[in-house]
């Protein structure tokens, strides 16, 4: 039998795919467990530039590796062991591991979450779905540093690191107030690893419409540039025109309107406080 095309696969982009096959998710996963990145997982997880997670996803979701040959792995991880953050680093992976089985669960258990918010108070929410900006997002072109090299890493390789894609999708929502759905569906046409349970349980988390609303989550991008890329190092690399730039210039994102016009970048299409200032009128408590 012929393989499926990747049109046939509903793949819309022509970036570079990965290595596929059962030998290369092999091969992915021993290089994760040796030297055992997967016990510094916790420390490194949440940072970009770093390569500091498995890449896994893509093997996961088309079945070229199983779970059970993953989870056998970290029990033979286990055995030896010998520090506390090791065991949390474990734990930590095995965690993500579960949120990949709790979303499949909870699509399975409500298919209609496919189509709709799990919290009823999103029903009706005024969302302005501003098509400029959207394509702005889409582009990564909204003149906040972290979400454009955010956005420029999916549409140039189909993989976004896990903390940039909170990032993008509370900018999404929260900022752009633009409905999670219009995001959904864009990640499901560039991501290699789109799946559908995963991807909409990630959206509606970002979005504070799953069933894991709380705290309410608004993400400040330049605080999360601090945190998570504190040196510029993941925002040069995919925004090279911006590259000279200073760090506090690349994570704040206040830059002189002169250098961005020398730059061909864009202004801030929107201004961050005011927008999740009515995002939170918006989402009015639930009686
Ligand atoms: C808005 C949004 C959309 C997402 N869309 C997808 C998607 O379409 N497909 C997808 O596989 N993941 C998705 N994720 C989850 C996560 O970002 C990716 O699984 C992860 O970045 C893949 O990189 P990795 O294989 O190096 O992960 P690792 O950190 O090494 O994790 C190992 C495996 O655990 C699973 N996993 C990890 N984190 C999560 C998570 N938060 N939710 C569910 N499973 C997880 C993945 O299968 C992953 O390969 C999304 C997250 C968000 C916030």
């Amino acid at each position: 039998m012929a393989l499926p095309t990747l049109t046939e696969l509903r793949f819309s982009h022509r970036q570079v795919i990965p290595k596929a096959g059962e030998r290369e998710a092999k091969r992915l996963l021993e290089q994760f467990n040796h030297p055992q990145k997967i016990l510094q997982y916790k420390q490194q997880r949440d940072f970009p530039a770093i390569e500091g997670t498995s890449r896994l996803s893509p093997h996961l979701r088309f079945g070229t590796i199983g779970i059970r040959r993953i989870w056998q792995m970290t029990e033979e991880i286990e055995v030896d062991i010998r520090t506390e953050e090791e065991q949390i680093s474990l734990t930590t992976w095995r965690q993500e591991l579960a949120w990949r089985e709790f979303y499949q669960h909870v699509l399975f258990f409500f298919p209609e979450l496919a189509e709709r918010a799990y919290q009823t108070r999103m029903t009706g929410f005024p969302w302005q779905n501003n098509k400029d900006y959207f394509a702005a997002w889409c582009e990564g072109k909204t003149g906040y540093p972290i979400v454009d090299a955010a956005m420029r890493q999916l549409n140039q390789t189909g993989w976004m690191h896990n903390r940039c894609r909170m990032i993008v999708a509370s900018f999404l929502t929260k900022d752009l107030l633009i409905n999670w759905q219009w995001g959904e569906r864009y990640f499901m046409q560039k991501l290699i690893d789109g799946d559908q349970t995963a991807n909409n349980g990630g959206w509606q988390w970002s979005a504070s419409s799953g069933m894991d609303p709380r705290p309410l989550r608004i993400f400040n991008p330049a605080s999360q540039a601090k945190n998570y890329d504190p040196d510029a190092q993941y925002i040069r690399q995919w925004l090279p025109e911006l590259a000279d730039l200073s760090t506090a210039e690349l994570i704040t994102g206040t830059i002189a309107p002169g250098k961005c016009k020398d730059r061909d970048y864009v202004l801030p299409i929107v201004n961050h406080n005011e927008q999740q200032k009515k995002f939170k009128e918006y989402y009015k408590p639930q009686n």
